[in-house]
């Protein structure tokens, strides 16, 4: 009977997503630097707003997020009618597989690209296709040679996780202009706010048809726990994910956290002023141990040792010393850890322990 049962093609093709742990066992204050939190959290008006909607939990929230539309688009200065609010950016990415890619159609993203790219594109039976980055930064001739007629959705995140590097405008503008008809270029921009004056690709999307770009609370908002994200890209198409999108999706808390998170810039500009300062003294103490990293443009870095063996024991040492960071093998970077720039104490910590680990010293 149930062997008749089964799931739809390509769910069983799916790799459980791996998160990042968050304790160590016999450590009681472990520092988690492996899912790219803000590590001063979220602001005081976020934290305001939480309490405040305890008042509202007997109620349906709103299904056209008009509030939260509005103050994002006064913020980032967009038309709220262009903007589509989820729980993180996860289910915006997954709404356009969901609406416009299907079994027999390919769906592209890159070589050491973000892990749900793939997990989608198995989701609703299309076919995921991995094209080769170039010394872990995004190729975009490769992309477009990658490209078939079954082509409908290429993923990029820029800044790229867990690279850390990005590709310029013209680079961008290049690849959309360059693509099939009936495809897609999702942009990714969950680390856009740590990159001063970077829009997230949101000009891209106001000058053609074929671009949407992908934003969260996730990261620098500090709200990664309470799930929102958030698309912005042509009219016709946010009307296609509406309909595919559950319409009570996003609570009444997440909606009035939210909106109080995108009031709150200063928050968001001492969160981006701290991880750019920290990040450039990480990168330089870890290279000063012998370990470097590509010059990254988000809040982590990516640290390269010499081989997987070393990297496993560099992991299993700072978990030692209570610091979590992420291994990258899942990602085709077995040499590599992710780390999140933590606070400032976070980082000497790590600096230290890295030291310590390369200096031989137990
Ligand atoms: N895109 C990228 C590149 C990410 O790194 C992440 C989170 N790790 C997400 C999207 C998803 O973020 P969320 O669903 O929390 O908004």
């Amino acid at each position: 009977m149930t062997e008749q049962i089964k799931p739809q093609p390509g769910i069983m093709e799916i790799k459980l997503y791996q998160g990042g742990a968050s304790q160590v066992e016999g450590v009681s204050e472990a520092v988690k630097l492996s899912s790219n939190e803000n590590p001063y959290g979220a602001g005081e008006g976020a934290r305001e707003a939480y309490q405040r909607a305890v008042h509202d939990l007997h109620r349906y929230p709103p299904t056209d997020h008009l509030s939260l539309r509005g103050a994002l688009g006064a913020q980032y200065r967009l038309d709220p009618d262009q903007i589509i609010c989820g729980v993180g950016s996860d289910e915006i990415l997954t709404l356009l597989a969901q609406a416009y890619a299907g079994p027999g159609d390919e769906i592209i993203y890159t070589e050491h690209g973000f892990s749900m790219y793939p997990i989608i594109a198995n989701m609703v039976g299309a076919t995921p296709v991995k094209v080769p980055e170039r010394e872990r930064v995004i190729d975009v001739d490769a992309i477009l040679g990658a490209c078939t007629d079954a082509t409908r959705l290429v993923y990029i995140a820029n800044p790229a996780n867990p690279t850390g590097t990005m590709i310029g405008g013209n680079e961008v503008a290049r690849l959309a202009s360059g693509l099939p008809s009936r495809c897609l270029l999702v942009l990714d921009g969950a680390y856009a706010e740590y990159v001063e004056g970077h829009d997230g690709g949101a000009r891209l999307v106001a000058s053609r048809d074929n671009v949407v770009m992908t934003r969260t609370f996730s990261k620098i908002y500090g709200l990664g726990g309470l799930r929102i994200g958030w698309g912005y890209g042509p009219k016709d198409i946010i009307d296609v994910l509406n309909r595919v999108r559950q319409p009570f999706n996003l609570s009444n808390t997440q909606l009035a956290v939210a909106e109080a998170a995108v009031k709150d810039q200063a928050h968001v500009e001492k969160s981006r002023v701290s991880n750019t300062r920290l990040r450039a003294w990480l990168a330089e103490a870890l290279a000063e141990h012998g370990v470097p990293s590509d010059t990254s443009c988000a809040n982590f870095i990516l640290a390269r040792f010499a081989s997987r063996d070393e990297a496993e024991a560099a992991d299993a040492y700072l978990k030692s010393r209570g610091l979590i960071v992420r291994q990258t093998g899942g990602y085709g970077l077995p040499h590599c850890l992710r780390i999140t720039v933590g606070d400032e104490s976070a980082c000497r910590r790590v600096a230290h322990a890295i030291g310590q680990f390369k200096g031989g010293v137990a």
